[in-house]
């Protein structure tokens, strides 16, 4: 009984390729309390459905331990400490500047009385009366006898852990806990075959999801976690060999190359490629000529030279009589490939781009140009996925910074020509074992040797204290014509939380500290593509001297004068961010170096001081994390799994690899019977 239902199950809910979609869609309006404008605002975090909603997963959890306020600082356990408390006395709040308040008052605490401060709260003035039980957050400093508090709680969770959610807009915590409670999390079925559901002995996907959103304990999350987790990882690795499968029996006319040409490109640059470059290029060009289509991932650090490996490609299927398309992440990188690729290959061959924020009109003409055959290299971002984009002969596709896209995205461009070859070109801020096994579909060619007279740029962690110093270096390099990267976490600062300097509050503090002598500009993903092609126009022209951006400069941005970068509250990236970023400067043989500014974390960011080996940096990340964030990888870039680490879940990923195999080799699959139809999608049917 229950196989059947669960293949219905199976059949509704595996859109394994976005395509068959069966799924009973439950607008998120129809749940109780929200309104069109709260839907405006989910749709923003991509929850669009209840479906959606319970499966927008918390990204950690508080643990709560109510202790007594005593004199003898104890050290913290990791769970948060929470100190039973009343108000004595109304507080009092001082307005210190425009959105900077403090507020105090007086608290009595297991015998103990002093006085509170919490900053920004003059919005709870009103439920702190005389008399009231609240829970305290923070520092109590016996020295002074006050209490510093980090946040003020009305009510303790019934069992002292509380999920923690990444919220957008007005969408808090609170409130999305309300709507997952007015879920009904019954009769939910997951797509875990059932075999293997018996054989992992996991809990049901309803009380999976319900453990997870509303857990007792630290056990329930466990328990929660272990079937989501796998569920999540045996669906990717199943569309990876299923990719593989395709891949195998893909084939295409061998293209007719010219090797003459391309040893004739290759000796009029300015450089000598290395002997890995080199022999990438030969693997694809193998890949080319065979009658198989390619499918192949360079992998190579930053600055290892990836580019010009997949402009030779293009150069190859030009001279085969192909069209081809790149596809960057983001359109600053778009950008900046257009302009550097057109200098390259621009007298040989018609270029263009074709990025969302382009004018309607000048998309359609790229569009139509496209179609008939004109243009002869495209290169773009998303936008080049839409359905409305045909190629008229695509014979290569090339994705840059792989790592950024999902897996469906491989292939959606490649659908669009008969005959194209796939290049995958990736940094992949992942040990290498773990990267050949979720690209496990595709041919691996690996740079590993930097280009000669690379010199290693020299980083240096810096406390925020300390900030001069840095500020008096990053003069030094302005008054030598050098140019120098900025980086903040934050485009703009809501939360009027001083620690964290935005774009703009550093442009403000930066134009002071250096007199308004420099040009300083500002560069976020928010900026229409105009302004951001006008912004690195004029930073790679030295117009701009001090570009501050957010980490759209983290893939592939590349000025050669720029010999510094700062980055401010390093804390809050991942070693492997920064590490990409900032492989944005020591693109040339200058003296180059980072600064990490940071207010904590410096053990942790150490390690990008003595390390320059961006494999090294992934697997010291996975160690120095903190339990805290222990869900998904979404913040380090490397693709996007809703729940699962992969490097946390690194068994999981090699169970679920080998079930994935097994379950494609067995009957069992093809009592399911997927089939490869025309449009190299699988689908699923009855
Ligand atoms: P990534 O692998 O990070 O994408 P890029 O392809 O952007 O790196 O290359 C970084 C820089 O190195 C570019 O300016 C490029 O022109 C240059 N470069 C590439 N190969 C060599 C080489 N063999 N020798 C010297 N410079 C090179
Ligand atoms: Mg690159």
């Amino acid at each position: 009984m229950k196989s059947s239902i669960l293949s219905i199950v199976f059949l509704k809910k595996v859109d394994f390729f976005d395509i068959i979609n069966w799924v009973i869609i439950v607008d998120v309006k129809n749940i109780k309390g929200v309104g069109p404008k709260m839907a405006l605002s989910l749709k923003k975090m991509n929850i669009n459905t209840t479906d959606e909603l319970i499966h927008y997963y918390p990204y950690r959890y508080n643990y709560y331990e109510i202790k007594n306020l005593s004199k003898d600082l104890e050290e913290s356990s990791g769970c948060i400490s929470v100190y039973k408390a009343k108000v004595l006395k109304d507080p009092v709040v001082n307005y210190i500047k425009k959105n900077f308040n403090r507020m105090s008052f007086l608290c009595e605490s297991n015998n103990l009385v002093f006085k509170v401060y919490i900053f920004n709260r003059a919005f709870q003035k009103n439920n702190l009366k005389v008399g009231k039980e609240i829970f305290l957050i923070g520092k109590y400093n016996v020295d002074s006898n006050t209490f510093l508090a980090s946040d003020i709680k009305f009510v303790i969770p019934d069992n002292f852990i509380e999920p923690v959610y990444h919220v957008k807009d007005k969408i808090t915590n609170t409130i999305l806990k309300k709507l997952m409670g007015e879920v009904d999390f019954k009769n939910i079925e997951g797509v875990i075959p059932n075999y293997l559901e018996e054989k992992y002995e996991f809990c049901s996907e309803s009380a999976a999801l319900k453990k997870i959103h509303f857990p007792h304990s630290l056990e329930d999350v466990k328990i929660a976690r272990k079937r989501l987790v796998y569920e999540e990882l045996f669906v990717f690795m199943f569309k990876i060999l299923s990719f593989k499968v395709q891949n195998e029996n893909a084939s295409k006319i061998g293209k007719n190359i010219n090797n003459e040409e391309i040893k004739k490109f290759i000796e009029k640059l300015p450089f000598k490629l290395t002997a890995d470059q080199l022999k990438a290029i030969e693997d694809i060009i193998n890949d080319m000529k065979s009658e198989k289509r390619m499918n192949r991932l360079v992998i190579g650090d930053v600055g290892s030279g990836k580019t010009i490996v997949a402009v030779i490609g293009i150069l190859a299927n030009y001279l085969a009589g192909y069209q081809s398309a790149f596809m960057a992440p983001t359109e600053v990188l778009a950008l900046q490939h257009f302009s550097s690729i057109k200098k390259l290959l621009g007298n040989i061959m018609n270029i263009d781009i074709l990025v969302g924020s382009m004018k309607k009109s000048e998309k359609e003409n790229v569009i139509e140009r496209l179609a008939n055959g004109e243009i002869d290299l495209i290169i773009g971002t998303h936008a080049l996925i839409e359905e409305k984009v045909k190629i008229k002969n695509l014979g290569l596709v090339i994705t840059d910074e792989q790592h950024r896209f999902g897996v469906n995205q491989r292939k959606y461009l490649q659908e669009k020509g008969k005959s194209s070859d796939c290049l995958y070109l990736s940094a992949t801020p992942i040990p290498r074992t773990l990267a050949l096994t979720i690209y496990g579909d595709l041919d691996v060619s690996c740079i590993k040797e930097k280009p000669a007279g690379r010199k290693e740029i020299k980083t240096k962690v810096v406390p925020l204290k300390d900030l001069k110093e840095v500020l008096k270096k990053m003069y030094a390099e302005l008054k030598n014509g050098h140019q120098v990267f900025v980086v903040s976490p934050l485009i703009n600062n809501d939360d009027e939380n001083d620690e964290i300097k935005s774009v703009y509050v550093l442009q403000d503090k930066l134009n002071i500290a250096f007199n308004g002598k420099y040009n300083i500009s500002v560069l976020h993903g928010k900026l229409p593509s105009n302004e951001k092609q006008a912004i690195m126009n004029d930073f790679k022209n030295g117009v701009i001297n001090i570009l501050i951006s957010t980490t759209v400069i983290e893939v592939g941005v590349d000025v050669e004068n720029a010999t510094m970068m700062v980055i401010f509250n390093a804390e809050r990236f991942g070693l492997a961010t920064i590490h990409q970023l900032r492989g944005r400067v020591g693109r040339n043989d200058l003296e180059c170096s980072c600064y990490l500014i940071c207010n904590s974390d410096i053990l942790r960011l150490k390690v990008l001081e003595e390390s320059n080996d961006g494999f090294y940096i992934s697997e010291k990340d996975l160690e120095m994390r903190r339990e805290g964030d222990f869900f998904g990888t979404r913040q380090s870039g490397v693709m996007t799994f809703k729940i699962a680490n992969i490097y946390r879940d690194k068994k999981t990923l090699l169970y679920a690899k080998n079930d994935a195999l097994d379950f494609i080799s067995s009957n069992l699959y093809k009592k399911y019977q997927f089939y490869l139809d025309t449009k190299n999608n699988i689908n699923i049917i009855d």
